[in-house]
């Protein structure tokens, strides 16, 4: 049987949400691009589009530097620079939650991996537990698009809403049209900690692509758009069967 039939049936049974852990009914999917690409918008929407769960690596180490722990004060260190946090702690709290039951009908990773030790660990961890990474996006964004949208963004304190000084300021400056909470930059928006952020994502994400371009099923979807089309692009990405083989 064709790997395009087994998709479409695969499909099907996530967009009905039917209830099924048998590994042919299960799409797991590595969103990947730059920061500010749109990942953690776009991977939430298409994640509810097709009945999986979004796994962000950035969130998950948001949460883990709330406490009030060494550990967290030096992994807070990495992300204010803007540098990656070391593999085998990302790793770590990734496969924790990879393991919760939401994402065994299916997960989209978002930030991860980052690195090419990353992604290979993730691919034994997950052939270990009889998973597998079924298919690979990678939104792809001009870099001075990417400049200009990183070190714009504005997030509201209490309701975590998202503004753009340019592309969606919010009424009055600094207070959330939503709630009338304060706005703050996240310290690793600004302009330079964007241009080290595009950096470190050339140096150690880039050689990821390649890795997935040789091992696994790896589309390019254009995320230069508006948040509507950009999200049909990756359903229907992600919905295309993968070539025959
Ligand atoms: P993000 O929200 O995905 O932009 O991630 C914010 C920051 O969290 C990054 O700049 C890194 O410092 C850290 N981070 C997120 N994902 C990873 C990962 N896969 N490996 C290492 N560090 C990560």
């Amino acid at each position: 049987m064709g790997a395009a039939r087994s998709w479409a049936s695969t499909l099907t049974r996530s967009l009905t949400s039917e209830p099924n852990v048998e590994r042919g009914n299960v799409v797991n999917v590595v969103l990947m691009g730059p920061p500010g690409a749109g990942k953690g918008t776009q991977a939430g929407t298409v994640a509810s589009l097709v009945s999986v769960t979004h796994v962000a690596s950035g969130d998950l180490l948001r949460e883990l530097v709330k406490q009030d722990t060494d550990q967290a004060r030096e992994v807070k260190a990495y992300m204010d620079r803007g540098e990656l946090v070391p593999d085998e702690l990302t790793l770590a709290i990734v496969m924790a939650r990879l393991s919760e039951p939401d994402c065994e009908n299916g997960f989209i990773l978002d930030g991860f991996p980052r690195t090419v030790s990353q992604a290979r660990a993730l691919d034994e961890e997950l052939a270990g537990t009889g998973r597998r990474i079924d298919r690979v996006i990678n939104l792809v964004v001009p870099e001075d698009v990417l400049l200009g949208r990183l070190s714009g963004r504005w997030l509201c304190r209490d309701c975590h809403a998202s503004y753009h000084a340019v592309f969606s300021p919010p009424t009055v400056a600094g207070v959330c049209d939503k709630c009338g909470g304060q706005l703050y930059q996240r310290e690793d928006d600004t302009l330079e900690t964007a241009r080290r952020r595009l950096e470190v994502y050339e140096r150690d994400t880039l050689p990821v692509l390649e890795y997935y371009r040789t091992t696994h099923d790896l589309v390019d979807v254009s995320g230069d758009g508006s948040v509507g089309e950009i999200s049909e692009a990756l359903r229907e990405a992600i919905m295309t069967p993968p070539a025959e083989v």
